[in-house]
């Protein structure tokens, strides 16, 4: 039977590094649904839709065409027929992410779609997220919580944009706490761990260790 892998957790927990390699390792499919609201946010960005007019996002949601490709060893996003890949991880996107997020008709198109490409999945697959293991796959055969120092989560990401875009630690530690606070208070499907997934901390872990730990979980 496929195998069903919800991995929650807030921005540099290592949550996209770890579900990758994980769905590489066990052959599934891997799905970074923060990718498709980063693709969503870009699309309405580009069309000249106010990010912060909740109503004129609401009106759009059902526009762009967007389309993941769940390879781990490969992953891609497409909105409209473009490669939305690099455009999706520019400041701007950053940015705004989060209001286009809480708009409840972006999220109820994201999660269906989320859902189909779960059913999809030949083997399986690793859906990463914010809120996979409570409102996307409650039925996940594991979830997965992880956290993380915000230190240990800035230095992350700021080693991630390094050379990409200009960056300090602190600036990039301060915009991570404002995302996952709106991320974390808005009113549909907050970040959160659900009751039943299993927390890992991985402030002093290797990316390794976390990978091994996952694997472990899921082959029990
Ligand atoms: O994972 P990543 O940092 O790329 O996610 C970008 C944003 O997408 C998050 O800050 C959040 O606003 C939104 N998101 C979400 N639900 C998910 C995944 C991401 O609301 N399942």
């Amino acid at each position: 039977a496929a195998v069903i892998v919800a991995i929650d957790g807030p921005a540099g927990t290592g949550k996209s590094s770890t579900s990758k390699a994980v769905a590489a390792k066990l052959g599934l499919g891997y799905l970074d649904t923060g990718a498709q609201y980063r693709a969503i946010t870009w699309w309405m960005l580009t069309n000249g839709i106010d990010v912060n007019d909740a109503r004129a996002v609401a009106d759009a949601a059902a526009k762009p065409v967007i389309v993941s490709g769940t390879d781990p060893a490969a992953p891609t996003i497409a909105v409209d027929g473009l490669d939305a890949a690099g455009p999706i991880r520019t400041q701007e996107v950053t940015s705004a992410v989060s209001a286009v997020s809480a708009v409840p008709e972006v999220r109820a198109r994201i999660t269906a779609l989320q859902r189909s490409i779960a059913a999809e999945a030949p083997r399986g697959i690793v859906v990463e997220g914010r809120d996979i293991g409570i409102t996307v796959l409650p039925d996940a055969d594991l979830k997965v919580f992880l956290t993380a120092s915000a230190e240990a989560r800035a230095a992350r990401r700021s080693g991630e944009l390094k050379g990409k875009e200009a960056t300090d630690l602190a600036a990039t530690r301060e915009a991570l706490m404002k995302r996952d606070a709106a991320d974390s208070s808005r009113k549909t499907s907050p970040l959160a761990k659900a009751d039943d997934a299993v927390e890992v901390d991985t402030t002093d872990l290797t990316l390794d260790q976390v990978i091994e730990c996952v694997v472990t979980l899921i082959e029990g």
